[in-house]
């Protein structure tokens, strides 16, 4: 997979791909990520990429002509399956869209800033919009490594133990079952008897149970 990242601050975004699965993924060649700064794609002076807003009002803009230079570029290069706007207004970003995301090839996420971006650019380029959350961010980058670490967990081979995504919490809409490790006594706390006792249908079964009572607790709306 590609993930091609346009963002007026590609500092801010870096970190996240330079640490622990993430870095490993890119590392084995899993998943390629580049960053492109946005200010590369201007010819105004001071690499201005923003402007006031026609009408009036607080909060600059993100101008149209940078984004679409870039855009057009990348999509001269490659076949894109989804130009994607990072945007507090988007779908809400949940597993299975993740799910269905970490198996396209070449995407593109646009992070805005300011205000967000002119509105032109959503109509024109843009195929999908997608929110981390009903909250509002100063910018789509963290919303982007957000989406980026979600989807990348996902393709195979990432994980070193590929069923482990698969038992994670939302894959079958309910909540992952409690884990332990060693000790299996700590300041006399156990360890349910169960895990310890090699009978792994029981096991099993002793997940399940716990996984739908989490469930029912504490997101009854998953169950619905
Ligand atoms: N004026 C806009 C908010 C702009 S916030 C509005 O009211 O809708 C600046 C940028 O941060 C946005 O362009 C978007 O790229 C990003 N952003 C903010 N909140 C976000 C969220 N919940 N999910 C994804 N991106 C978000």
């Amino acid at each position: 997979m590609r993930i091609d990242i346009i963002t007026v601050l590609p500092e801010l975004l870096k970190s996240p791909f330079e640490a622990s699965i993430l870095k490993r993924a890119i590392e084995k060649g899993l998943v390629e990520v580049h960053f492109h700064n946005l200010r590369d794609y201007t010819d105004k002076s001071y690499n201005q990429v923003d402007d006031y807003q026609f009408g009036g009002g607080a909060g600059m803009v993100l101008m149209i002509e940078p984004i679409d230079r870039c855009i057009t570029s990348l999509k001269a290069e490659r076949q894109y399956d989804e130009i994607i706007y990072m945007s507090p207004d988007g779908e809400t970003l949940n597993q299975k869209m993740a799910n269905g995301l970490s198996l396209l090839k070449n995407i593109v996420i646009l992070c805005g800033h300011y205000k967000g971006v002119d509105q032109r650019v959503r109509d024109r380029f843009v195929t999908r919009e997608i929110s981390i959350g009903d909250y509002v961010l100063s910018g789509g980058e963290l919303g982007a490594a957000v989406l980026c670490d979600t989807i990348i967990r996902l393709i195979p081979g990432v994980l070193n133990n590929e069923t482990s995504a698969l038992t994670d919490t939302f894959q079958d809409n309910l909540l992952a079952p409690p884990v332990y490790t060693r000790p299996s006594e700590y300041k006399g706390m156990k360890v349910p008897e169960v895990l310890l006792s090699g009978n792994f249908p029981k096991i099993e079964k002793w997940r399940e149970e716990q996984a739908q009572k989490r469930t029912e607790k504490m997101r009854p709306d998953l169950l619905e």
